[in-house]
């Protein structure tokens, strides 16, 4: 993977803030696969995400849905796919993962995308969150 991008955060607003002006160089179909473990700032990415993309209201994790749609102008969609608690890559036909990944009106930001590798689509945007401290963040880009 190559690295293009590097950035530390020190608040889950700055994070946001960050993940909001992504939101905005952005248009579907883009797939952005959220690295990093329990507690990192994945859900609080997408949130900043979510309101970029002009999504009003707060943007839950879906843990135990997996999947959580969203409605964008244009006819568009934004997916929030959250796979912590996907036992198989065989599961992916199951919860309807395939059709949202070949969604071309669609953005869709996966947490735990690990869970799919070898499913995950060629030219996806892949973010990796490391927790430094308490309140500082590393976002790498590649
Ligand atoms: P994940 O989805 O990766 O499990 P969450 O986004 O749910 O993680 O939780 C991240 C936690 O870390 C939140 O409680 C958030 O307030 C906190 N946090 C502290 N500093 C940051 C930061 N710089 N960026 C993002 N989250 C941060
Ligand atoms: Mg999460």
């Amino acid at each position: 993977m190559n690295k293009i991008k590097e950035r530390i955060t020190s608040s889950p607003t700055e994070t946001k803030e960050w993940a909001e002006a992504l939101a905005k160089a952005i248009t579907p179909p883009k797939i952005l696969a959220l690295f990093g473990n329990l507690g990192a700032g994945k859900t609080t990415f997408i949130q900043g995400l979510a309101k970029g993309l002009g999504i009003r209201g707060r943007v839950l994790s879906p843990t135990f849905i997996f999947i959580r749609p969203y409605k964008l102008s244009k006819g568009y969609k934004f997916y929030h796919v959250d796979l912590y608690r996907l036992d198989s890559e065989k599961d992916v036909e199951a919860i309807g993962l395939n059709e949202i990944l070949q969604d071309k009106n669609a953005i869709v930001a996966i947490e735990w995308p690990e869970k799919i590798e070898n499913l995950l689509p060629k030219g996806m945007i892949s973010i990796k969150i490391e927790e430094l401290d308490e309140t500082k963040r590393k976002l790498t880009f590649y």
